[in-house]
């Protein structure tokens, strides 16, 4: 079940023009900023425009258009940043155990340096 989608997350409040963001690309149906508290020397957040909490409920209720312009923006964030020669990362965390902060569906997008295995168990 999706989650409900809370507009006063963090994200939506960017997306309303109430908070800051660095941005690096902007579409019709989606927004590319950097993250506040980078992770790798690229460390870029991917968001569509619409009120999806998740990826799960972004695909069963989001329009073809705005699903290929997601797709197409974190291609375009890849391509403009350099990312696609020595390679890259994309992940998105969904829920309790994603470990999801931001209630509103974000891509990371990593690179600019070796990123190491995947995931580190505590
Ligand atoms: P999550 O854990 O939900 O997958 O990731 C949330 C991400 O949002 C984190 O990497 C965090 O640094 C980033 N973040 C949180 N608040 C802000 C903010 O106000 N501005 C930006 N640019 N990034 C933020």
């Amino acid at each position: 079940m999706p989650t409900p989608y809370d507009p006063q997350n963090i994200f939506a409040r960017i997306l309303r023009g109430e908070i800051p963001n660095k941005t690096v690309l902007e579409t019709e149906h989606s927004l590319a900023f950097h993250d506040i508290a980078p992770q790798a020397p690229v460390h870029v957040l991917v968001i569509p425009k619409g009120p999806y909490a998740s990826f799960d409920h972004f695909i069963e209720k989001a329009a073809p258009a705005e699903i290929a312009d997601f797709n197409r923006a974190i291609m375009q964030v890849i391509a403009d940043l350099g990312l696609a020669e020595m390679g890259y990362r994309i992940i998105s965390n969904a829920g309790v155990h994603g470990h999801q902060e931001v209630p509103h569906l974000h891509m990371h997008v990593l690179g600019g340096a070796p990123l190491g295995p995947m995931l580190q168990r505590s």
